[in-house]
């Protein structure tokens, strides 16, 4: 343990101090430590299991009391942004030389899927700080790491990724949004639409069309750019009222003759489309954890008040019917954690991952949806109603099919990936 956290940032320490408080009541903390030798091991190691401990005990002490009152406001989550980040639940994946813990991606899901079983909307805020910075992370020189990674480790700072537009999301390639180079500058002109995080960011990855070629392939017509959100020429738009994941900032943002330094040039002109999509080989994992978290939290509902609530002169959980809802929900829970894992643990192997991520996410974002909907189907009417979890389980769980790639996005990348074998699979 000590050679561990000589290898990290100071501010894991906290972290791995308030873990050692916790383990003795975690469930998992008597299991053995996890094997040296090579093969197939489903077992956490110890440091994994601190890491998460640490996050359920946040999450069911800190994020799961407040959610739904965050649910009904509708209010940023900043309290519970500022201890998560203090305790290390944030932005684990900065590399060392910015301040940050630079774990893996495996730490990473089983940190969210134990956030998200708190609250998916708190998750998502945090999640999307992950997802503005892997461009720079996958892309951005040291000097701009230093600069834009190291800040948000140095306070509980965040930021956004923006992509999407009015008229294109599935279709990244139709965006309209323009970056014009004029001198040392750009010029950015444009509407992005559905930014998380969009009005409590503290910096932008902006994608932006740059050749003035209509016919450029995507590979080479655009360019990502870091724009501090301060930028005059930035307006961001209301706070969008969405289905479920209500405390989750979403905002439409416009950029009007926003001069950009070529500092702030990710890579290089034209590059910008490869470095967005790539992204999502790091954050689609913990997308699907999320949604882990959110069918293990639907699960466990249901399973309780199925162990309490009587008809007929027996429990619930007592009729078949109900029984084999909950089997299969847990059939769901138990196949999309694994798929998580093995797409994160793939990434961490150093290989190509886009391949079990889109299983992943698509695979997790069904379950969680199912495992909501049967929640709100067991607990009956009492499952249609806001005074009890579920339907705001069953509300927060769409969006998994949508965001960062809708389902029916994720299955064109898994045929195309399994039809030009490019895939490890076994
Ligand atoms: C709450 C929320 C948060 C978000 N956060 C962000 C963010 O932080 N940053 C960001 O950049 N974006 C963000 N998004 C945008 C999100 O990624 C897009 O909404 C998503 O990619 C879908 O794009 P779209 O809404 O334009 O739908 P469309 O692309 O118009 O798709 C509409 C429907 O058509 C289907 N479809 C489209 N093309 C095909 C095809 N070729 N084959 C089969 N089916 C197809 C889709 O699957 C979908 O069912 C967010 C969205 C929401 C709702």
């Amino acid at each position: 343990m000590a050679a561990y956290l000589r290898k990290i940032s100071p501010r894991a320490k906290p972290l791995i101090q308030a873990a050692r408080v916790f383990k003795n009541d975690h469930p998992i903390r008597s299991a053995s430590a996890v094997p040296e030798a090579g093969g197939i091991s489903f077992q956490l190691s110890p440091e994994q299991l601190e890491f998460k401990a640490t996050a359920r005990k946040f999450a069911r002490e800190e994020i799961l009391p407040k959610a739904a009152e965050y649910d009904r406001t509708g209010e940023y989550p900043w309290d519970l942004i500022k201890k998560a980040w203090s305790l290390g639940l944030m932005n684990s994946h900065i590399p060392t030389h910015c301040g940050g813990l630079n774990l893996g991606l495996l730490e990473c899901v089983t940190i969210t899927e134990e956030l998200a079983y708190g609250c998916t909307g708190v998750q998502t805020a945090m999640e999307a700080n992950s997802l503005g910075q892997m461009p720079v992370i996958i892309a951005g020189s040291e000097a701009q790491q230093k600069k834009y990674l190291g800040r948000l480790t140095e306070e509980p700072l965040m930021c956004a990724y923006c992509v999407t537009e009015p008229t294109a999301g599935s279709d990244v390639a139709s965006i309209r949004t323009r970056a014009e180079k004029k001198g040392d500058s750009y010029v950015i002109n444009g509407q992005k639409m559905w930014i998380t995080n969009g009005s409590v960011a503290n910096w932008y990855f902006v994608l932006a069309r740059t050749s003035p070629d209509a016919g450029a392939s995507a590979g080479k017509a655009f360019t990502g750019f870091i724009v501090d959100a301060n930028t005059p020429g930035i307006t961001v738009g209301r706070k969008e009222k969405n289905m479920g994941q209500r405390c989750s900032d979403t905002r439409g943002i416009t950029f009007e003759d926003v001069v950009v330094p070529k500092e702030n040039v990710l890579g290089s002109e034209g590059v910008g489309f490869k470095i967005a999509m790539g992204a999502f080989d790091k954050t689609r994992p913990p997308v699907a954890a999320g949604a882990v978290g959110l069918a293990q939290r639907a699960l466990d509902e249901a399973k309780q008040y199925s162990m309490q609530r009587k008809t007929m002169g027996k429990l619930i959980c007592e009729h078949q019917a109900v029984a084999f809802m909950l089997a299969d929900m847990a059939i769901g829970v138990e196949a999309a954690r694994l798929l998580t894992q093995r797409s994160a643990w793939e990434i961490d192997q150093g290989r190509r991952n886009t391949y079990y991520a889109s299983i992943a996410k698509a695979f997790a974002a069904d379950v969680a949806n199912k495992a909501a909907a049967d929640a709100v189907q067991i607990f009956g009417g009492n499952g249609f109603n806001t005074d009890y979890p579920v339907e705001k389980l069953m509300r927060d769980a769409k969006i998994y099919m949508i965001y960062e790639g809708t389902s029916q996005i994720q299955r064109i990348i898994i045929s195309r990936e399994l039809l030009t074998q490019n895939t490890n699979s076994s």
